[in-house]
């Protein structure tokens, strides 16, 4: 039980070793650099060297303790590498953010490509890095919680695991199976294993980053008529930025959610709760 005279407890991650998949794209890098401000230990898991180098370089000028581990979260012995490097480095790790994720054009319909025509292995692609990358993270560092007895997961859910969204299927079954794989997991690790390790998901909704701008603005800037309808369907009026997830994500990893186990919290400015009447 946190002590509630106290509220800076509440957010306390100081110390913590948080392992951030997909850890240098827009969302998780963002993540990384306050929660390391925050007195996080961050390991970042990424694909892109590239990436990695220049959020470690920022990471570095803000004075957060890190590490950059190029991973494949589809590739479990990368996975089991990258695990047992960051414990070679803290001696420990408490939370997983499972944040490599994405959709592509290939799989999405449009008016030049309808349903009937999503290549397969571009719905695969889908499904692999969004549904059976965070499963296969959750085996590698879920074991380890198990066996420590305690341990954080967070997955990234989406908007459009509550309802689909037209246009994008194989995203929307991805994540919908994330968000379903969230509460098992939640349950089975408490079954199983220990009443102390937890497992949420946030769905961010509309923010404008590299996956989604395709979709949401034309070559000059303006708003696609897709992003026309998001707003007005948003009914605090504006898409979401990197920084509006952050402090969400640090109360699901903070004692102050101690007893949230298993949800997947929405942050996305009132667009679930609008009918649109
Ligand atoms: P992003 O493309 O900026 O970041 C994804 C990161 O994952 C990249 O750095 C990429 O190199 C890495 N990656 C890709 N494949 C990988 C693999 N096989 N192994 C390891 N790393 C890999 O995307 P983002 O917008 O920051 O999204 C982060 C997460 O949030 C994703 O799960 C996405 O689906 C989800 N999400 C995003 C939005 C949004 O509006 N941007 C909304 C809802 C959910």
């Amino acid at each position: 039980m946190i002590n509630v005279s106290k509220v800076e407890d509440y957010f306390n991650v100081e110390g913590k070793v948080i392992a951030i998949t997909g850890g240098a794209g827009v969302l998780c890098s963002e993540m990384a650099k306050s929660l390391g401000e925050a007195g996080g230990k961050i390991a970042i898991m990424d694909l892109s060297e590239k990436a990695m180098a220049m959020l470690s370089n920022e990471l570095t000028e803000k004075g957060v303790e890190h590490i950059t581990i190029e991973t494949n979260v589809l590739q479990k012995n990368d996975l089991v590498r990258a695990k047992d490097e960051i414990l070679k480095t803290f001696g420990k790790i408490d939370i997983l953010i499972n944040g490599a994720g994405g959709n592509k054009p290939e799989a999405t319909t449009s008016k030049d490509k309808s349903f009937f025509e999503l290549p397969e292995d571009a719905v695969q692609w889908v499904f692999n890095l969004n549904f059976l990358g965070t499963f296969l993270a959750s085996q590698v560092f879920g074991e380890y919680f198990a066996e420590k007895g305690y341990g954080e997961i967070i997955n990234i859910s989406s908007m459009n695991a509550f309802r689909p969204l037209t246009n994008i299927p194989a995203y929307s079954a991805a994540k919908a199976a994330v968000s379903n794989f969230t509460q098992w997991l939640a349950v089975h690790m408490n079954h199983n294993y220990s009443k102390k390790i937890r497992v949420n998901a946030i769905a961010p909704g509309f923010l404008l980053t590299n996956q989604n701008r395709f979709l949401l603005t034309n070559e000059d800037g303006s708003l696609t008529q897709r992003g026309n309808q998001i707003l007005n369907h948003t009914p605090m009026g504006r898409f979401g930025e990197p920084k509006d997830l952050i402090s969400t994500v640090m109360w699901l990893i903070s004692d102050s959610s101690e007893f949230v186990n298993g949800v997947v919290v929405p942050i996305d400015g009132g667009f679930a709760a609008y009918s649109g009447v």
